[in-house]
């Protein structure tokens, strides 16, 4: 019996994509060779990227005139490629939402640019809330946001939008709610939450915002090459990239996003009323901003947080310590997530609070 695994990041996958991947690293389309010892150019391999660019505009509805990528370099690697390519070399100018460390850091990225601004933090609070009600400067070559904050438990609900492009880092949201892919002009997400095991990063780019810098930007950091190469400038993250087509072809097999978006409401539906409830524990992130993916709560002053400890691991849960920087707990409910997990956490917590 598999454990019911809460992790962070990387995170649970469906068994299924995981059985499948198995069995294509030692035999791959009947080919008698491993998917990862054959040619990134060989059909079979071709036909896996074509596949997975497929089904990331597929369930995302990705419109026209917008390209999807794979790179490497994670998601911190697009907190680089950002600002190379979408900020001006001349008087440069970007805006960014701070909403936790991942935006922190992103911001920092750009700052080595040009002039990247902080237009509003919730850093005063740490983290626990989604800042509202700022302006964003008209002159701003992008505005940047990140979707969900995978550390501090909050999610944006109503995208503010700015005039010039709206940039987003979704890396630990992509896939589980429904977007308008046309409200922005970049997004990016490293696959290891929602898509497939770390190594891939998707970029959906508007393709007529490239190429408007006047910068020189080195090669692996230009969108413009990997989307005329196809993802295939250099090798790419093969077995990622697979992965990552498995669990989208899973994704569309259980109704899309629109489907995985009402059972992703149904297990943080199941998991904050409990913990509004349970007189033992209370949650860190304002209700209004809590995110359904990463729950984060914290033991009330003097609850035996070991005895829970106990109990929660001889349940077989596994990965719901917090964020070093946050403590307490942080139950993650990403997509391959089931909602049998979210409910054998809430009856330890019922059973604990009874102890
Ligand atoms: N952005 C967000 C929202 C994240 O959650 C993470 C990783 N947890 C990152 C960026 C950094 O991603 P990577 O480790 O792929 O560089």
């Amino acid at each position: 019996m598999k454990k019911h695994n809460f992790s962070a990041g990387p995170c649970i996958l469906p068994s299924e994509v995981l059985q499948e991947a198995a069995n294509s690293v030692l035999n791959f389309d009947n080919l008698d060779l491993s998917l990862i010892e054959i040619s990134h150019r060989s059909k079979n391999v071709v036909a896996v990227m074509d596949e997975a660019v497929a089904l990331v505009k597929e369930l995302l509805g990705v419109p026209e005139g917008y390209s999807v990528i794979f790179v490497q370099g994670g998601a911190s690697l697009q907190f680089v490629m950002t600002p190379f390519n979408l900020m001006k070399a001349e008087g440069g100018k970007a805006a960014y939402l701070n909403t936790g460390t991942w935006s922190s850091k992103a911001l920092k990225e750009a700052k080595r640019l040009g002039n990247a601004i902080e237009v509003a933090s919730s850093k005063d609070k740490n983290f626990n809330y989604i800042p509202k009600g700022f302006e964003i400067p008209s002159d701003v070559d992008y505005f940047h946001t990140t979707s969900n904050n995978t550390i501090f438990g909050t999610q944006i609900k109503d995208f503010p939008k700015a005039e010039g492009l709206n940039v987003c880092d979704m890396s630990s949201d992509i896939f589980s709610r429904q977007i308008n892919v046309a409200d922005f002009d970049m997004i990016y997400a490293g696959a290891q939450k929602n898509m497939g095991p770390a190594g891939a990063t998707v970029v959906i780019v508007k393709d007529e915002i490239l190429g408007k810098t006047g910068r020189d930007i080195p090669a692996y950091l230009d969108y413009q090459i990997h989307i005329d190469k196809e993802s295939m400038f250099n090798t790419p993250p093969v077995f990622s990239v697979y992965v990552s087509m498995l669990t989208l072809r899973w994704l569309k097999g259980i109704g899309g996003v629109a489907e995985m978006e009402k059972i992703n409401q149904a297990k943080a539906d199941l998991l904050y009323n409990e913990i509004d409830r349970n007189s033992k524990f209370y949650g860190t992130a304002e209700k209004e901003d809590r995110s359904n993916m990463n729950a984060c709560f914290l033991a009330h002053e003097g609850v035996d947080t070991a005895l829970f400890d106990e109990m929660w691991k001889a349940a077989g849960i596994s990965g719901i310590n917090g964020h070093r920087s946050v403590g307490g707990y942080r139950a993650s409910m990403y997509n391959a997530l089931p909602l049998e997990s979210v409910q054998a956490l809430v009856d330890v917590m019922q059973e604990f609070e009874k102890k």
